[in-house]
This record gives C-alpha cells, sequence and structure tokens, in this order.
C-alpha cells in the first residue's frame, strides 16, 4: 500500500529542503506517492494567483501534504498564501515541537516541548483598516471566539495525553486584554479538569518570554493564541538549536499538512546551501501522523546522529561558537544523502546518544 500525499515545493530554498526531504522519506521504505502542487511564485508567473485552486483540492483530496516555505510577496496585492492556506482548509491548530537534538546549537541540551498555537484567528483574522484618510492611525481586530479556544485547547490536553506529557501551560495576556485574553484563559480553565492526570497552568506572555530564556526544559507543551504562538515558536526554535532544525506541522479535524517553521530564506534559494533537516522532520511528523512510528524513529535517529557526528553538516551546524570542533560545511543535498545513508543503518529503540555541547564546554559542571 503506497500513502498520497501532496507535496508543495515552494519558494526560495523550498525546492531544495522538500527534494532533500523525499531522498530521506524514500529511505525509509515507506511508499509515498507524492502529488506535487505549485504555490507561490512559481504559481503566480503561470497562473496569475499563488494558491490556485488545484492547490486547495489536492489537499483536500489526500488529505495529507508536505509544503516548503512560501514567500509572501511585499506590496503586490496577494495575500500570504501561508495564511490563507490555514483559514481556507480550517488548519486550526499549529504544531512546533523544539528539541534540542544532539544538544548542539544550545545551552539548553534538555528542551523537549511542544508549542500549540491557534491558527485561524487572533491578531491574524485579516480584520484591519486605515482609521483615517490620511493613514495616521491604524485598527487591527484580534478576533478570539470560544470554539476556537476550545478546539485548541483540548487539542493541546489530546496531544500531551498522546505523547504522555506531563504539562500544559497556557500563554495568554488576560490582565491586560480582558475579553479576548480573559475568553481564552476561560476556556483553558474549564478544560484542565478533564484532564486530571495532566498538570494545568497558565503564564503571561511576558513572563513566559523571561521563563523559557532561563529554564526552557521546565516546559512541556505550551498552548496559545495565533500571535504569541508565532513569536513563541521562533523563539522555541532559538532555543532548540535554530530555524534550520525545526519542523512544524498544521492540523484541521480531516486535514494535516506538514512544513518548516522557517520561511523561504531567499538569500540562499538555488546554492544548495539551506539546513534541509527541518524539513526531513516534517517527514518524520508525517510518519507519525500515519502511524508509521518505525520510520519515523529511524528519521529522528538517523538525524541524531548526523548532528552528532558533525561529519556532513551545512553551515548553520557549522558555525563557530555553534559547535565545540572546527567543521567544513557541506551542501543541503550531501547532508540529506548523509541523513538518508544513516536511515537503514541506525537502532530506532537505542538511547540517544548525548555529545559533549557547547553548553559543557561553557560550563564544566554541567552534567553530561
Ligand atoms: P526565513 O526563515 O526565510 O529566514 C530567517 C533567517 O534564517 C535567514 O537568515 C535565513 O537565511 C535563515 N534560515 C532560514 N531557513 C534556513 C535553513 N533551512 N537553513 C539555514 N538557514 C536558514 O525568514 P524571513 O527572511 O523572515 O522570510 C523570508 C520569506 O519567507 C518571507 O517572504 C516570509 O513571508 C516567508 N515565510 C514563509 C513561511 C512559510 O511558508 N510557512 C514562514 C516564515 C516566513
Amino acid at each position: 500500500m503506497s500513502y498520497r500525499v501532496t507535496l508543495i515545493p515552494g519558494d526560495g530554498i523550498g525546492p531544495e529542503v522538500t527534494a532533500a526531504a523525499r531522498l530521506v522519506a524514500e529511505a525509509t521504505g515507506v511508499a509515498i506517492d507524492w502529488e506535487v502542487a505549485e504555490a507561490g511564485e512559481k504559481a503566480i508567473r503561470n497562473q496569475g494567483t499563488p494558491l490556485p485552486d488545484e492547490v486547495l483540492e489536492s489537499v483536500r483530496r489526500n488529505r495529507l501534504a508536505l509544503k516548503g516555505p512560501i514567500t509572501t510577496p511585499i506590496g503586490s496585492g496577494f495575500r500570504s498564501v501561508n495564511v490563507a492556506l490555514r483559514q481556507q482548509l480550517d488548519l486550526y491548530a499549529s504544531v512546533r515541537p523544539a528539541r534540542a537534538i544532539a544538544g548542539e546549537g544550545t545551552r539548553f541540551p534538555e528542551t523537549d516541548l511542544v508549542v500549540v498555537r491557534e491558527a485561524t484567528e487572533g491578531l491574524y483574522s485579516g480584520v484591519e483598516h486605515w482609521v483615517d484618510r490620511d493613514h495616521t492611525a491604524a485598527e487591527t481586530v484580534a478576533v478570539i471566539t470560544r470554539k476556537a479556544s476550545d478546539r485548541i485547547v483540548r487539542f493541546a490536553f489530546e496531544l500531551a495525553r498522546r505523547e504522555h506529557r506531563k504539562r500544559v501551560t497556557a500563554v495568554h495576556k488576560a490582565n491586560i486584554m480582558k475579553t479576548t485574553g480573559a475568553l481564552f484563559q476561560i476556556a483553558f480553565e474549564e478544560m484542565a479538569p478533564k484532564y486530571p492526570e495532566i498538570q494545568a497552568d497558565e503564564r503571561l506572555i511576558d513572563n513566559m518570554c523571561m521563563q523559557l530564556a532561563k529554564k526552557p526544559e521546565e516546559y512541556d507543551v505550551i498552548v496559545t493564541t495565533n500571535l504569541f504562538g508565532d513569536i513563541l515558536s521562533d523563539l522555541c526554535a532559538g532555543l532548540a538549536g535554530g530555524l534550520g532544525v525545526a519542523p512544524g506541522a498544521l492540523y484541521g479535524d480531516q486535514i494535516a499538512v506538514f512544513e518548516p517553521v522557517h520561511g523561504s530564506a531567499p538569500k540562499y534559494a538555488g546554492q544548495d546551501k539551506a539546513d534541509p533537516v527541518a524539513e526531513i522532520l516534517c517527514v518524520e511528523l508525517l510518519l507519525r501522523h500515519l502511524g508509521e512510528n518505525e520510520a519515523a524513529d529511524r528519521i529522528f535517529h538517523a538525524v541524531w546522529e548526523t548532528i552528532a557526528e558533525k561529519k556532513v553538516v551545512t553551515y548553520d551546524l557549522a558555525l563557530p561558537g555553534y559547535t565545540l570542533r572546527p567543521v567544513t560545511p557541506s551542501s543541503c543535498s550531501a547532508m540529506a544523502r548523509e541523513i538518508a545513508r544513516n536511515v537503514p543503518r541506525v537502532d530506532p529503540h537505542a538511547p540517544l546518544p548525548r555529545p559533549a555541547t557547547l553548553a559543557h564546554a561553557l560550563d564544566p559542571h554541567l552534567e553530561s
């Protein structure tokens, strides 16, 4: 049997990192039939729109997509494809795991948390206007509904239960945003008692940023509204090693779309230079969603081993200050081939080795 999955290569580095992800997916032996659909700049050139109907139809039909990043054109009149996809397919839950792979690139090698972000409303509802003719004032409306708050909070608790995670933290600003913030807070407080085995607590967004910068290892699942989630998930990606290694997924009730946290990085487009790991780990999440856990574990272990070995890694994982020893950077495609080569070799059940990290070098008293 093979799975049919829509593949949206996207813009900038998108075609390179999605090609890398396909290569690694093939190495698992799980049969995937990719249905390629063009969105973004290529679609604007060929079809006059960045999000042709065929793309939406393909994703609706297959209910699964692997997506590369798509450039948001500035000043062209086109809406963001990413925001439009989420709204049109009702992909309400943006899930971004932040795991410090091989403890590299971070002072926080124990980071292992998930940001669950409401992805259809809040300050990204698209309701905004100029207040006066001279454009000296503007308003953006934050729409928060009880229905969307209930379903994202339930999603976060269900994820915690499924992944045997112990704690869900709601992040809001209900002390200042007395209606929108409070509505989200009440939804969380009324849902929490239905999951008595999971610790539930709350943080104001500003305090949460400080807490994460000091001790991210204490957090497990974070659930929050659209704008706060957008910012927190990039912050957590940075804590866990950078945008090059941060995967993500968007879930609706019927459809799941897997895409990295990073954007199209136009300055690296066509150079075979970008880190393919974030897109490759999107395939790991896709396979887990399909119940192909052994294949998913193989990908995670192969990525871990490749990064820990540091023989074939892209420039971002070879930067001075990021790694303990000098490393010559490899290309995107070379790193993908190395990970694909490791996929059948790794033992997906073995404990993951934790090499000495920058954090240990800076603080020799830290335990390995
Ligand atoms: P970006 O994520 O593209 O780049 C930010 C920085 O991270 C840059 O220095 C870039 O070179 C680096 N970087 C990103 N991905 C990398 C990778 N795989 N390997 C190594 N380095 C990497 O963010 P940006 O510059 O703000 O956005 C560029 C475009 O992407 C914009 O048009 C933006 O709207 C779009 N974007 C799309 C998505 C999406 O499709 N989901 C997400 C974010 C941004």
